[in-house]
């Protein structure tokens, strides 16, 4: 991919990068719309990256191509946000969100191996692959993390998505065989290792292939309940409630605000404990949290489709240790933590599952825990 990045610049602009640089998309293993609640969450990077060539410029134009499209986009690095520019809004919003330090324009080709929308964050990928790239060019000295916050800038207040810190983060800090938890009203974050594949263990990636493409006014909803939620039980953010709280916030809020309050709540509270059992390396318990938590998104938060019930339903049925949706919901993909061994039958019995309920053929393959935003060549 790193060639093809190259490759991919050459023919797009007529001369070389500078350099190719890259990052990961991300797997949450647990917490789900905790991230603008404040809360917890626990992704890890992926081995499914985003590529970027790139080289800079003597002026302030920012060029963007990828193979997602035949266009190449062009803005001039300036306050005035990039507008109207389709995918390209996500690298040249990060530009933007980096302009006080863009000593030049630059061109740029990605090359990327992350499903789009599939709940595997592609956007924190292109973001950080291009963020941790410009900063290195520019000799911007920004931090791992303060890249993430600007990554998320570009994608909040240039592409609209409001989208929490999780993906971002987790492109940026991942490590090999360790998950990131980061608690997001302190950007605190903890490397947990994993160990998975001493234990003959696999996350498995059950990608349903129907696009959350137009969850933003699901989306929107939730985050509007959390913040009705907090505002009601008069605090600053659900961050700060915990179970207790919730005899008392089910007298105060209507039954649909309570049971979105209920599940950010409770999966605060399971993200601790799967930290706690992966370290005490008690997989049975963090299968039984992976499960619990897909039933507040399915039952209370109410963002699963049939499509990511079943395939939980299914990689249970043939021995998953757990299995949750992971990402924003609406579409996307589920995990599952199984044999290495029986991913084959888990990838058999979902195909089969899928076509006998009329759904699209899914897409099933096992990620492994990897590195985060990095400079290859
Ligand atoms: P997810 O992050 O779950 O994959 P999003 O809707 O947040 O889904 O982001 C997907 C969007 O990000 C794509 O529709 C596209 O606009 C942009 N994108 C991601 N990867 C690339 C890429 N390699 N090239 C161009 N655009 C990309
Ligand atoms: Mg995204």
């Amino acid at each position: 991919m790193l060639e093809e990045a190259k490759a991919g610049f050459r023919k797009a602009y007529g001369y070389e990068p500078t350099g190719v640089w890259s990052a990961p998309g991300r797997a949450n293993l647990i917490g789900e719309h905790t991230d603008y609640n404040n809360g917890f969450v626990f992704p890890f990077g992926i081995d499914r990256r985003t590529y970027v060539a790139i080289a800079i410029r003597q002026d302030k134009v920012a060029r963007v191509a990828s193979t997602i499209s035949e266009e190449v986009f062009q803005w001039e690095i300036s306050d005035a946000k990039p507008t109207a520019l389709d995918w390209a809004l996500y690298p040249l919003g990060v530009a933007w969100a980096m302009r006080e330090a863009a000593t030049t324009g630059f061109d740029a080709f990605f090359v990327s191996d992350v499903p789009v929308g599939a709940g595997l964050s592609s956007s924190a990928a292109i973001e950080c692959s291009v963020g941790f790239a410009l900063n290195e060019l520019w000799s911007a000295g920004l931090s791992r993390q303060q890249i993430a916050l600007l990554g998320q800038k570009a994608e909040n207040e240039v592409v609209g998505a409001p989208t929490g810190i999780m993906d971002q983060t987790a492109s940026m800090l991942a490590e090999a065989d360790a998950a990131v938890l980061i608690d997001c009203k302190t950007l605190e974050t903890e490397l947990v290792p994993l160990g998975l594949s001493n234990k003959g263990l696999v996350v498995a990636v059950m990608d349903t292939r129907v696009s959350h493409r137009h969850s933003d006014g699901g989306y929107r909803s939730r985050r509007e309940a959390c913040e009705k939620g907090a505002s009601v039980m008069n605090v600053s953010s659900l961050r700060e409630l915990s179970e207790s709280d919730l005899v008392a916030a089910e007298k105060l809020l209507n039954d649909v605000t309570f049971r979105r309050c209920r599940h950010v709540i409770t999966e605060n509270t399971r993200v601790l404990a799967a930290v706690e059992a992966l370290k005490s390396g008690n997989m049975e318990r963090l299968g039984e949290l992976l499960l619990a938590s897909h039933a507040s998104m399915r039952d209370d938060f109410e963002i699963s489709i049939p499509e990511l019930d079943t395939a939980v339903e299914v990689a249970m049925s043939v021995g998953a240790i757990g299995s949750r949706m992971t990402g924003g919901g609406f579409g996307g993909a589920a995990i599952a933590i199984i044999e290495q061994s029986k991913l084959e039958a888990l990838a058999t019995a979902c195909k089969k599952e899928f076509a006998a309920k009329g759904y699209t053929e899914p897409n099933i393959f096992a990620v492994k825990p990897s590195q985060g935003a990095r400079k290859d060549s």
